[in-house]
């Protein structure tokens, strides 16, 4: 759905893009990470046919977005910083407004503008100038801007900054729920939190080229290495397990447990478990010991740093 090869964009001496290539199917979300300006809205203004591509090329839904930014345009929904909000439209109005835009009648533009509307929670605003709304109300309102043709691409950058918890809750779950196998999203955030609940794909972005980029397991793996398992007995714990499984490194104790680094727990974590309790050992949990987005991204960036 959305295909890029060698993507790259230049302001003045700057590459800000440099030879991104990527590709995210339908039923995927894609969350694109990096420092400020690492180069992440150009590359979504790249793909909604905002900005001509300097070297390389893209595709939506299969149309280029050099050589048809009309129909790349009617394909995605995009979410940029500057929310290009009529101040002095109402929220209704302008939502209606944009329907008209996509060519949707008039039935169905004003029952999609009136579901945003209530699903935002912008019901009491929705007859006021847009110019009298809260940060998070523009925002909200610009996100059904977005979905009101329901494009099978959406382009999120930041999609909840600016919201109170319960509204980037809200933001959160709608799109959750428009990812289904014939859409295609990506999002970019500084919210890692966000990002690993959302994404099932992550692009980790550097001075305009891709870092690393693959599933969040992935990269935990490739970044912090093999999952570590804390094991928690409830007597004492065995003299010796005999025959600890190939690829299972016993580490110093924590005070909750004791902890071990597992290559492959699929298959090595079960022996373990008969291993200990072969040993007398009573088990009362084997847990993995949780990693987050945010360490990857601080070891990938640390990783370049010392490059
Ligand atoms: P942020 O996280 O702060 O939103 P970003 O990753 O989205 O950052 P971009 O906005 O894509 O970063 O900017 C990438 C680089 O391109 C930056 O060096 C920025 O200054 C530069 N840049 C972006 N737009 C323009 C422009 N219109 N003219 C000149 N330089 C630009």
């Amino acid at each position: 759905m959305i295909e890029t090869e060698d993507l790259s964009k230049q302001f003045g001496e700057t590459w800000a893009v440099d030879g991104v290539s990527l590709e995210v199917n339908p039923g995927q979300v894609l969350a694109l990470l990096g420092q400020n300006g690492a180069g992440k809205t150009t590359i979504v203004r790249m793909l909604a046919s905002l900005l001509t591509p300097t070297r390389g090329r893209a595709r939506i839904a299969g149309f280029d977005v050099v050589q048809s930014p009309e129909k790349v345009r009617s394909s995605v929904g995009v979410l940029t910083e500057q929310h290009g909000l009529y101040l002095r439209m109402t929220g209704l109005e302008y939502l209606e407004y944009f329907g008209k835009i996509y060519r949707l009648d008039s039935t169905t533009c004003q029952k999609r503008s009136r579901e945003w509307i209530e699903y935002f929670g912008l019901v009491e605003v929705a007859k006021r100038p847009i110019g009298q709304y809260s940060k998070g109300m523009r925002q909200k309102l610009a996100l059904a801007r977005t979905l009101i043709h329901e494009p099978p691409v959406l382009l999120l950058d930041e999609p909840t900054s600016a919201m109170d918890p319960e509204s980037a809750q809200l933001v959160r779950n709608a799109i959750t729920s428009l990812c289904t196998e014939q859409r295609t999203i990506i999002i970019c955030t500084h919210n890692l939190v966000e990002a690993e609940m959302l994404a099932n794909k992550i692009a980790i972005i550097y001075l305009g080229q891709i870092l690393t980029s693959g599933t969040v397991e992935e990269l935990k793996r490739s970044l912090l290495g093999p999952a570590e398992y804390e094991v928690r007995v409830g007597g004492n714990w065995p003299r010796e397990i005999l025959n600890l499984p190939a690829g299972v490194t016993p580490l110093a104790p924590s005070e909750t447990g004791h902890r071990f680094r597992v290559e492959e727990p699929q298959t090595s974590n079960p022996i373990l478990l008969k291993e200990l309790m072969k040993g007398g050992a009573e088990v009362v949990a084997l847990q993995e010991l949780p990693r987050t987005l945010e360490q990857v991204y601080l070891a990938a960036m640390a990783k370049v740093k010392r490059a």
